[in-house]
């Protein structure tokens, strides 16, 4: 499966959602396509790392208020403000400039930089 869907899947991850599978793969610099068994011990700790500092940085911004979200006390997040490719669809890649794709994977709304995730 892709190593997107793999992040998304909650039997094996739980708690990583659409938004934040994105920013962990740009972060990591890892195709949302690459199959995750294809994936090489050090690539995995590359996406676990990203993962830790994404998700971090989001729990201290009280989480990502795209549509919805509100944190217990009812105020939104502010983690949307930091947000690399998630909803920035031609929008210029933080990392090297290029436009940021989106592209449905599993069902799913998927960004990314065409440049930087191989
Ligand atoms: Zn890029």
């Amino acid at each position: 499966m892709p190593v997107k869907s793999f992040l998304l899947d909650q039997n094996t991850i739980a708690g990583i959602g659409n938004i934040y599978a994105c920013e962990i793969l740009h972060r990591a610099f890892m195709s949302p396509w690459r199959k995750a068994g294809s994936l090489s011990l050090k690539e995995w700790q590359r996406v676990a790392a990203a993962g830790l500092c994404i998700l971090r940085k989001a729990t201290a911004c009280r989480g990502t208020s795209v549509s919805d979200w509100l944190d217990l006390h009812g105020k939104k997040g502010e983690y949307q403000n930091h947000l690399t490719v998630y909803g920035r669809a031609g929008c210029a890649c933080p990392h090297c400039g290029e436009k940021v794709q989106r592209m449905v994977l599993s069902g799913r709304g998927t960004y990314f930089c065409p440049s930087c995730q191989k």
